[in-house]
């Protein structure tokens, strides 16, 4: 018996694992779920000797149950191979007392390669199970990682185009370039005059939009999506969880059952809620620690129940946390609910008319397995001087808002439970945010001067993705509206 999807805002329709990654986002608008979380059939002994691509099999063969062996397999050597700087694909460096899991060794340098150097793969293998005829188009909206990572991914992949919206003057210049300058004869990108929200927002009415999608398939073509509310991305993400305990264990820092807990610099969240999904697959986590920049809508909602996004947008110097509606908590909400599409339905209207929701009493009683917290500008800054002055390790602006948070959460509540911090993006992405919290000193240098600066503070290689961009020509410079999404959706696939 296959595993089934259903979507988190109607019990009436399942559908496979393929099918679920070819749709992205269920009809009715909901995200699709599997209809139980299964258990690894792998111990953490056997675990404990598994290299990366064989921990990334052990954890998918349970979720997407009708790929084969061998479909899965290549999927995975074909995504998790020299693309990555380091054989061991997610290392897990201790500093101090801490460990950070580095996920950012990848083609574009931040986490969202561990899940979008495979969706392709698992699309591409999806569409040819469930015989899709059409072209895939991929829509993505991007707070600045995802849009690279995903260009990179799908770039020149056969029976696929993506086109990605960015926010104009919400991502940082390394971010920036790295997009634009993408190379392939199916990727388009899009900078829009607005925020990452509006980008969000303007994607899914466009996947909710019936008309549209008939206008497309009469043009042999079909949307699907490489954001985290794709399962394809989710799952993927499972398996660094699993393959952190298992180095905890093989490296002896713990004993074969004792909890760990992991922090989670936190925007769509998606990453946290992979940590989630591994905690009721077996993995010993003691506490889910969602960590928050200013946007700090997330840390909010646990502490009252209440999930407002009616507040200003801060931009900072974590530009891929700066998200005020994030999408996967909807998956988390079901779950809490007990299951109950009907009730998850309803929130979710509530958000989309009001900005607003509140859950029940026995929601936030299951919430028991999470703590959150948040950085200011200044704690994120404070975070990656400190580490950095006590240890020589240099770290990122989104893994400071995290590091930064497990340190309070550590003072705060007592728990010496070892903790694994999710280290998101290599510090060179945001090497001038970055620098100036190290020395203010380089406060008023150019960004890309900085680089060799980083290089030899750090003694870390300046990675091939940022040695790429510094000369490669811009390819693309499409700019829109908010309101004119769907318009210029139509006009690069030349409809109309
Ligand atoms: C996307 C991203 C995040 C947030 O991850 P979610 O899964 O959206 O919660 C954090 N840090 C970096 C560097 C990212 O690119």
């Amino acid at each position: 018996m296959n595993l089934q999807y259903k979507s988190t805002r109607n019990d009436n329709v399942t559908v496979t694992a393929s099918e679920a990654i070819l749709k992205g986002l269920a009809d009715d608008g909901g995200l699709f779920v599997p209809v139980s979380l299964p258990k690894l059939s792998v111990s953490l002994e056997e675990l404990k000797d598994m290299n990366y691509q064989e921990t990334a099999y052990a954890v998918m063969k349970e979720l997407f149950t009708d790929f084969t062996e061998e479909e899965l397999k290549e999927c995975i050597e074909k995504a998790y191979d020299s693309k990555f700087d380091t054989e061991e694909i997610a290392p897990l460096v201790k500093v101090d007392n801490t460990y950070y899991l580095e996920l950012f060794h990848g083609a574009t340098i931040a986490f969202k390669d561990m899940a979008l150097s495979i969706l392709p793969h698992l699309l591409t293998t999806s569409a040819k199970k469930n015989h899709a005829e059409n072209e895939i188009v991929i829509l993505t909206a991007t707070s600045g990682d995802t849009g690279k990572a995903a260009l990179a991914g799908f770039a020149d992949v056969e029976g696929t185009r993506i086109i990605v919206f960015y926010p104009k003057d919400g991502v940082s210049r390394v971010q920036e370039l790295q997009m634009v300058t993408q190379k392939g004869k199916n990727v388009d990108v899009v900078a829009i005059h607005g925020n990452f929200d509006n980008a969000q927002s303007g994607v899914k009415a466009m996947f909710e939009n019936k008309e549209l999608a008939k206008e497309l398939a009469e043009h042999g073509y079909q949307f699907s999506s490489a954001n985290s509310i794709n399962i394809g991305r989710l799952v993927p993400q499972v398996a660094y969880y699993v393959y952190a305990y298992a180095k905890l264990l093989k490296n002896g820092e713990i004993e074969n059952g004792e909890k760990m807990n992991v922090v989670v610099p936190t925007g769509n969240f998606g990453n946290i809620l992979a940590a989630y999904y591994a905690k009721h697959m077996g993995v010993p986590i003691q506490k889910l620690i969602c960590a928050s920049n200013e946007n700090k809508v997330l840390f909010d909602f646990f502490e009252t129940g209440t999930y407002d996004k009616n507040r200003e947008f801060v931009l900072t110097t974590s530009p891929s946390m700066d998200i005020l509606i994030s999408s996967n908590l909807e998956r988390l909400i079901y779950l809490i609910s007990g299951c109950d599409a009907g009730k998850t339905a309803e929130l979710m209207q509530a958000l989309k008319t009001d900005g607003t929701y509140e859950i029940t009493e026995d929601m936030r009683e299951r919430l028991a397995d999470f703590a959150a917290g948040y950085a200011t500008e200044a704690q994120t800054a404070q975070a990656i001087h400190d580490t950095y002055h006590k240890t020589g390790y240099v770290m990122d602006t989104h893994t400071a808002v995290a590091s930064y948070v497990c340190e309070e959460y550590r003072r705060t509540s007592g728990d010496e439970t070892k903790c694994v911090i999710a280290s998101t993006a290599s510090p060179y992405k945001f090497v001038k945010s970055v620098m100036t919290a190290v020395d203010e000193k380089y406060a008023d240098a150019g960004e890309f001067d900085l680089l060799p600066e980083l290089q030899r503070v750090s003694g870390t290689e300046m990675p091939n993705a940022v040695r790429e961009i510094l000369h490669a020509e811009v390819l693309h410079t499409l700019e829109c509206d908010v309101d004119k999404m769907e318009e210029t959706v139509k006009g690069i696939l030349k409809i109309k």
